[in-house]
């Protein structure tokens, strides 16, 4: 028998200027970056919690509390690691991941394919698994106003059990 399992991730950041903006644990060329205690990866957060949603393991705040200070400016790509080892521990394997990041600036399409590589070695899954849809908001909303970024996951996650 397989246990299939969806799972919904939303993350969101504060854009400001002159810091680095990261996306799937890779340094995007961008005027502005995330304002957060970690290093600010939206998708990477988003994953987090649509894996952790899947399994109903809670949330990323909750296994990562955003006013712990061993976890100041932490490099998201360890959070996310961890992530898959709970799920890995708990006998899930995820199967696929499909993201949409909503961002003004810059234009993403020449980062998805690092973005991909960098999330297959993360997910410990093939990048034939791993999809990245890049959009703008229309000039509408904060992400319209280039206030910040919004980014969505969807996952689905198995386990195979004995019969
Ligand atoms: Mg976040």
């Amino acid at each position: 028998m397989t246990d299939y399992r969806v799972g919904f991730g939303y993350d969101s950041h504060r854009f400001a200027t002159g810091i680095p903006l990261f996306l799937g644990g890779v340094n995007i060329l961008s005027e502005k970056g995330c304002v957060a205690h970690s290093d600010g990866d939206a998708l990477i957060h988003a994953i987090c919690d649509a894996l952790l949603g899947a399994a109903a393991l809670d949330d990323i705040g909750i296994h990562f509390p955003d006013n712990d200070p061993s976890l100041k400016n932490i490099d998201s790509t360890i959070l996310l690691k961890k992530v898959v080892e709970i799920l890995h521990t708990q006998g899930f394997q995820i199967q696929n991941m499909d993201a949409s990041i909503l961002l003004e600036r810059p234009k993403l399409a020449p980062f998805v394919p690092l973005i991909r590589q960098s999330l297959s070695k993360l997910l410990e899954i093939e990048e034939t698994r791993i999809s990245i849809k890049a959009k703008t908001n229309e000039k509408m909303g904060f992400v319209g106003r280039e206030e910040g970024i919004a980014v969505y996951v969807v996952v689905m996650i198995k386990k195979s059990y004995e019969r």
